[in-house]
């Protein structure tokens, strides 16, 4: 099937989720199912390029579905206003084709993780952090392991830099989603993916990337795919003064 009869579900329209859109769009994926419950703050416009000035109190889903349409007509843009939960998980992920996780904390991406492979769908998984970007796709074919091999449960909280404490260089959220978007593109066109248990972690600073095998951890649930799909925790990110671990 042509890329413009597959569907991407798109979690976060913001530093990642943005770049991560526009680049499906543009490559003519056929429908893009974006998940998103925040409004835009000035504080967005560094580093979330489907939002201009203008835009700064609406909600982020209302204005990157007008943005996205404008400039592709001819995909279908199903924009939800609403937050990624384990009440909602499973239903979004299983009507999409891929999986795009441009969330900014980490209780919706471990969420991301486990729905994914419960319902047997690829995800492209990506995280930024002032300088640092990172990403893997977890395979539902069993290539390599997943974000709970790596670090099998959320870090409590406070032990990363929250919202305010940590920045983010806006060049490497677009950097990270439209890598994240182009991976994306390769599984819809049923190649594999060049992250696929695979964590890639690229630093701006020092313009170094290193891509690295993540293995499967033994007796991992969410790789089984029994991990209970918990209620993911309030957004770290309340006030995003200048964006979190994320997008
Ligand atoms: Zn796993």
């Amino acid at each position: 099937m042509s890329l413009s009869g597959k569907t991407a579900l798109v979690i976060g329209a913001g530093g990642l989720g943005g770049p991560a859109l526009l680049t499906l769009a543009a490559a003519g994926v056929g429908t893009l199912v974006l998940v998103e419950d925040d409004a835009v703050e000035t504080s967005n416009l560094n580093r979330q390029p489907l939002f201009k000035e203008g835009d700064v109190g609406q909600r982020k889903a209302t204005a990157a579905a007008a943005r996205l349409r404008a400039l592709f007509p001819s995909v279908a843009v199903d924009a939800r206003d609403l937050r990624f939960d384990a009440g909602n998980a499973l239903a979004l992920v299983e009507a999409a084709d891929v999986v795009v996780d441009g969330s900014d904390n980490f209780a919706t991406k471990f969420l991301a993780n486990d729905a994914a492979l419960r319902a047997r769908r690829p995800l492209v998984h990506g995280g930024i952090l002032r300088t640092t970007a990172q990403l893997l796709t977890v395979s539902p074919a069993g290539i390599g392991g997943c974000l709970r091999c790596l670090f099998e449960a959320p870090p409590p909280p406070g032990s990363v830099p929250s919202c305010a404490e940590a920045g983010v260089l806006g060049a490497t959220a677009g950097f990270a989603g439209a890598l994240m978007g182009a991976e994306a593109l390769r599984l819809l066109a049923g190649e594999r993916g060049a992250y696929e248990g695979r964590l890639y972690t690229y630093e701006a600073r020092s313009a170094r990337g290193r891509l690295v095998l993540v293995r499967k951890r033994a007796g991992c649930a969410a790789c089984a795919g029994t991990q209970p799909l918990e209620a993911a925790a309030p957004p770290t990110c309340a006030a995003p003064a200048r964006g979190e671990g994320a997008a």
